[in-house]
């Protein structure tokens, strides 16, 4: 019988680019969507690693099933670390992607160079019903642009600088952004023991 992995996310592309991160395990990746869960967890926590257990084991609990939650989000240091925790909102629930990172802009307006330091931050979380399997966090050290560029990725990727990579994180292909992203990291420190969890499903 195949092994599942509940991914505590409604969203299909994330479950797609976990699955893609960790290519070789033999289990089937699901969403919350795949197997209807309405169970909606309030990210309360005012860190990334609060929001990833959080969700892990309340969704874990709710199935019984091996979970990997993730929390995710960009840290601006001219902005004390804002967005942090609320990326995902920042500027409000009407916003499109593209009017957060042009809010963002705004924000840093008149900011020189050498303060426009950030960085992407991902902690994942695997829950067994029991109990928190344990956790990795990845992150990726860039600075916010002055203006977008690129069309590749996702969310802020098109005002995330890389200074080693002289590009935007939405100029980098999915391979090349895989490797260095936060995500990427968080991941692949989480892998060996998803392995060992799986073995013992
Ligand atoms: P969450 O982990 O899905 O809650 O993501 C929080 C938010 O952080 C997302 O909605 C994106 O706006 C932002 N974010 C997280 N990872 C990335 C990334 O790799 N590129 C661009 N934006 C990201």
């Amino acid at each position: 019988m195949k092994k599942l992995l509940l991914v505590a996310t409604r969203n299909k592309g994330k479950v797609e680019e976990l699955a893609s991160l960790i290519g070789d395990l033999v289990i089937e990746w699901l969403s919350l969507d795949d197997l209807e869960i309405d169970l909606s967890v309030e990210e309360s926590g005012d860190t990334f690693q609060k929001n990833a257990i959080i969700k892990a084991l309340a969704y874990s609990k709710e199935t019984g099933m091996l979970t990997l939650a993730d929390d995710s989000g960009l840290e601006v240091d001219a902005l004390d670390g804002r967005p942090g925790v609320h990326t995902a909102r920042y500027g409000g629930d009407s916003l499109t992607p593209r009017q957060r990172y042009e809010l963002l802009l705004r924000e840093l307006r008149g900011v020189p160079r050498e303060l426009r330091s950030a960085r992407f931050r991902c902690v994942v979380a695997l829950a067994r019903p029991d109990g928190i399997a344990g956790i990795a966090s990845g992150t990726c050290e860039g600075h916010i642009a002055v203006e977008p560029q690129g069309t590749g990725g996702f969310g802020y990727d098109p005002v995330f600088y890389l200074p080693d990579q002289g590009m935007t994180m939405a100029q980098l292909s999915a391979a090349e952004k895989h490797r260095i992203s936060h995500r990427g990291k968080a991941i692949a420190g989480i892998a060996p023991l998803l392995r060992e969890e799986i073995q013992r499903l």
